[in-house]
């Protein structure tokens, strides 16, 4: 078959696999042992208080990916990443929360990965988004020590509404290392009003 014959359907039915480029693509963009091959976890950890669902380990080849995807902007990546995130069933909440980012470092990336990434299961799981927190720009937590990093993190998220317009809401990220991120949103949710929060990440890169 000549290639400019082909449909966009026969194109994704032919596509090379986007990690290893080799074999033929049979789900989520990757082939069948690229698939098997990502850093698995797949449980529920703890971390500062947030119970939270990782898909995967921080490691090769999803950490990578990761990378490009927000330093680079390779948006090819969004429906593996989509589909890692999948592997949790649907969760019962009414809303979905991505994290937040602060208008200088949207400015700087020109996109928001946490709300690309909840867009796509928005779509999928008929959930509606939901951004009721701010996020101020930070100043580097690096040099800080654990106490000031935290009170840090929580000045930075501020509520940008009064309306609590759901109380089960799931918050989402792509990498938790230590949860004070989240544990910051939460915060702020709560003192909104939510009762249910429920938190999920890609990869969970502490070990
Ligand atoms: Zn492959």
């Amino acid at each position: 078959m000549h290639l400019s014959n082909l449909s966009f359907l026969d194109w994704k039915r032919y596509a090379p696999c986007c990690l290893c480029g080799e074999s033929r693509a049979i789900q989520h963009s990757v082939c069948q042992q690229c698939w098997d091959g990502l850093p698995w976890q797949k449980q529920h950890i703890h971390r500062h208080d947030i119970e939270c669902f990782v898909s995967c380990h921080y490691d090769f080849p999803i950490n990578r990916i990761i990378h490009q995807f927000k330093q680079q902007g390779k948006f090819e990546f969004i429906e593996l990443l989509t589909a890692c995130y999948l592997e949790k069933p649907k969760p019962r909440v009414q809303a979905i929360v991505p994290m937040p980012i602060a208008t200088e470092k949207l400015i700087q990336r020109g996109f928001h990965p946490s709300y690309l990434l909840a867009k796509a299961l928005s779509h999928h799981w008929q959930i509606p988004i939901w951004q009721p927190v701010s996020r101020h720009d930070g100043h580097a937590q690096r040099g800080l020590s654990r106490a000031d990093r935290l009170s840090n993190l929580l000045d930075q998220f501020y509520l940008n509404t009064e309306h609590c317009r759901y109380k089960h809401v799931l918050m989402l990220d792509d990498v938790i290392t230590t949860g004070a991120s989240l544990a910051a949103l939460q915060q702020q949710l709560e003192q909104l009003g939510c009762s249910q929060i429920q938190s999920m990440c890609l990869c969970d890169a502490v070990h």
